[in-house]
């Protein structure tokens, strides 16, 4: 990092010295700037790296958008309208459910709600990497309880800890490994009294049902869903907490007013509306997670783990993952290195159309042959 000049106004010295120390959250390379490193035009990139949806919103979606006409005035800070739809969609009363700017913003909230400086977080690597960050950046003590070699929780290892803490964060489909939070292990959680946040941003992808029922007064779960995956929305950021009613009610007061704004609105209500083609789109999406994952087994150096979200987890032998991501990269398809130590030289690959899946896999032989790769 470059001297800073130390003077009686440098503020920078007054920044939290935790902070300074913090690694960034790693986002991912936005798909115009490669296409410009790479001298092709956008729509050649192959981005599967951030788990979007290849289909886009719903056409309903962007004509919603497109009608919309009152951009100039703040959105409902009570987010009455999508709130309401939304219950009628899921059949929870809508008192329960809060949006935010992506279920990323709902983390955040979770967390300056219950805790105070210095109180502890359960995160249970290999997982998403937002768990982390949100942690350290509230100022809060960030536990580390790996997963099982299998990827399943460590319950004991938890049941250990919890009395130093008081939010666990558990993502099922867990994001990069794909597996599931099974009902006997929820119920486990859930005994240790902690706030179990269950973040179910890939549920739809499961093919099982979600635990969005066990939510209720005087319950210690909250779960969060997002509309970026199933329903194509990621760049317009919109997500939802469903909470016990006493923990909504907190989470309306503390969020930011106008969190939800009017475009995200106006979407989520025309996906509601269109979701039919979206549960279409989800079905085509799972049916092409197993023709990537068949594939994906014939490369000779690559063994993709079992998925139930929109991302297959690969271990790799033979080749360094880091330049994999790179030869890739070079030919325009962007993949996910996981940061996590643990699980060693492994990459994650979203789930794209059958027309990705046939350039990554030609790219992955011609890669495999040129690097001299065996199993
Ligand atoms: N949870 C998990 C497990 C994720 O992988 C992601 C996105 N990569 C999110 C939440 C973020 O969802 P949103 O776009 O709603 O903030």
């Amino acid at each position: 990092m470059a001297e800073r000049p130390k003077s009686d106004r440098d503020i920078g010295r007054l920044v939290r010295p935790e902070l300074e120390a913090m690694p960034g959250y790693e986002a991912i390379e936005p798909p115009d700037q490669l296409a410009r490193r790479l001298g092709i035009p956008p729509e050649r990139i192959i981005k599967l790296d951030g788990n979007e949806n290849p289909y886009g919103p719903s056409p309903a979606a962007l004509a919603a958008l497109a009608a919309y006409r009152d951009y100039h005035i703040y959105p409902d800070p009570l987010q009455h309208e999508a709130r309401e739809a939304l219950s009628r969609f899921l059949k929870i009363p809508a008192e329960q459910i809060i949006f935010g700017t992506g279920s990323d913003e709902i983390m955040d909230l979770v967390l300056r709600a219950f805790l105070r400086p210095g109180g502890g977080v359960i995160d249970c690597p290999p997982t998403f990497g937002m768990y982390p960050f949100l942690t350290r950046v509230a100022g809060a003590r960030l536990i580390d309880v790996p997963r099982r070699a299998d990827f399943s929780l460590d319950l004991p290892a938890i049941r250990a800890v919890a009395n130093e803490a008081r939010v666990i964060f558990v993502a099922s489909p867990n994001n990069p490994t794909g597996n599931i939070i099974s009902e006997a292990d929820l119920d486990a959680l859930l005994a240790t009294g902690l706030v179990v946040v269950l973040d179910e941003a890939y549920v739809e992808f499961a093919g099982s049902g979600s635990f969005v029922e066990r939510v209720a007064d005087g319950a210690n779960l909250i779960v969060l869903r997002t509309f970026s995956k199933w329903a194509g929305l990621a760049g317009l950021r919109v997500g939802y907490g469903v909470f016990p009613p006493s923990v909504a009610e907190v989470i309306l007061k503390i969020k930011q007013p106008y969190n939800l704004n009017v475009a995200a609105q106006a979407a989520v209500l025309a996906s509601l509306a269109d979701a039919g083609l979206l549960r279409e789109r989800v079905r085509l999406l799972v049916a092409e997670r197993e023709e990537l994952s068949r594939a994906l087994a014939g490369v000779s150096y690559l063994e993709p783990l079992p998925s139930r979200a929109n991302f297959i987890l690969c271990r790799i032998e033979g080749i360094d993952a880091g330049k994999l991501q790179e030869e890739l990269r070079r030919r325009g398809i962007m993949v996910r290195r996981p940061d996590s130590p643990v699980l060693g030289n492994c990459l994650r690959i979203s789930v794209g159309l059958p027309e990705h899946r046939r350039v990554l896999i030609e790219a992955l032989n011609e890669i495999g042959g040129s690097l001299g790769a065996s199993r």
